[in-house]
């Protein structure tokens, strides 16, 4: 009896597992129908300077459609792409047509400051990056002291001097680089001293936290000034209402991003966001 319900939850192990990758084998064929097709869509979603009370920069968020499976949440296919190789392309598609959008954004008279997009370690550690990088700016003309570069924090833990190295050299080129998902990481205060980085992102599990204990309060309150003496800007991400925004500000956090100031839209609606909000 024992060996056979034993015998059973292997079946079904097997069987979720199969599932499983038959479900990333999907996603994969997705993403290479989707690139094949340029067929990717990008949402851009504001971000708000608080005491400018403007706009201040949107970020591109990748978004993948399919007919058979309908909306792929980014968490899945960008971890498809990171561990098949797809991510090379894919972050090369996002950047290059949020660069295209972002020009003919600023020709038609918007005004929306920082374009940041999401980059892979994978896509920083490739060796073409910087010329792809020089071959984008100048292929779309997108002014460089806009594009903000995004690198999420658990990976920047692995960074050896190589990476660092690499970073510099990308930030000579004019690019600002924020280190995204802060929080969600080993979050080494240390680091911040050593990255070469403009801008900080909390990640919106801290806020979630805030509110709750007075003592998580002190630790982004913390946080946000070390990052000014540091002279870096912080962003917040995940800000939902008019209470956590206000606690942002009363803390001295710079920028904020999340569903209360806008949420991430499609190219059209945000421009039609844009010409309202100026
Ligand atoms: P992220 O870079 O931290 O982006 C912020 C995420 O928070 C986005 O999720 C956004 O839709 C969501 N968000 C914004 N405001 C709120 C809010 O008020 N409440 C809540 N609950 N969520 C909010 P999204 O678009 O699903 O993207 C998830 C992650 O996928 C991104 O997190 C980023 O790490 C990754 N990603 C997205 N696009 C790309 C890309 O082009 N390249 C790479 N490498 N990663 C990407
Ligand atoms: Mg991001
Ligand atoms: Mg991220
Ligand atoms: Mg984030």
């Amino acid at each position: 009896k024992a060996k056979e319900s034993g015998k059973n939850q292997y079946c079904i192990y097997d069987a979720q597992m199969h599932d499983e990758i038959i479900r990333k084998s999907n996603v994969e064929l997705c993403i290479r129908e989707a690139l094949a097709k340029d067929d990717l869509l990008i949402y851009y979603q504001p971000q708000q300077d608080l005491f400018r009370n403007k706009i201040r920069g949107v970020e591109a968020l990748a978004r993948l459609h399919s007919k058979e499976l309908g909306m792929i949440s980014p968490f899945e296919f960008i971890s498809v792409a990171e561990y098949t190789g797809l991510i090379i392309p894919l972050g090369s598609w996002i950047l290059k047509n949020a660069c295209k959008q972002g020009k003919a954004w600023i020709d038609s008279g918007c005004k929306f400051g920082k374009l940041s997009v999401n980059i892979s370690v994978h896509q920083l550690r490739n060796e073409n990056f910087y010329d792809l990088l020089k071959e984008v700016l100048n292929e779309t003309q997108f002014p460089v002291n806009q594009l903000e570069l995004e690198i999420t924090e658990s990976v920047l833990l692995e960074f050896s001097q190589n990476n660092i190295e690499i970073l510099k050299k990308l930030r000579s080129l004019g690019v600002s680089i924020a280190l995204d998902d802060f929080g969600t990481g080993y979050s080494s205060l240390n680091y911040l001293t050593v990255l070469p980085i403009d801008i900080l992102k909390i990640d919106k599990s801290f806020l979630g936290r805030a509110l709750e204990s007075e003592t998580e309060h002190q630790v982004i309150k913390s946080i946000t000034e070390l990052a000014h003496g540091l002279s870096l800007k912080v962003v917040s991400e995940g800000v939902e209402t008019a209470e956590q925004k206000q606690i942002l500000k009363d803390m001295g956090c710079d920028y904020i991003q999340g569903y209360y100031f806008a949420k991430p839209g499609d190219a059209k609606s945000v421009e039609k966001w844009f010409r309202r909000e100026q």
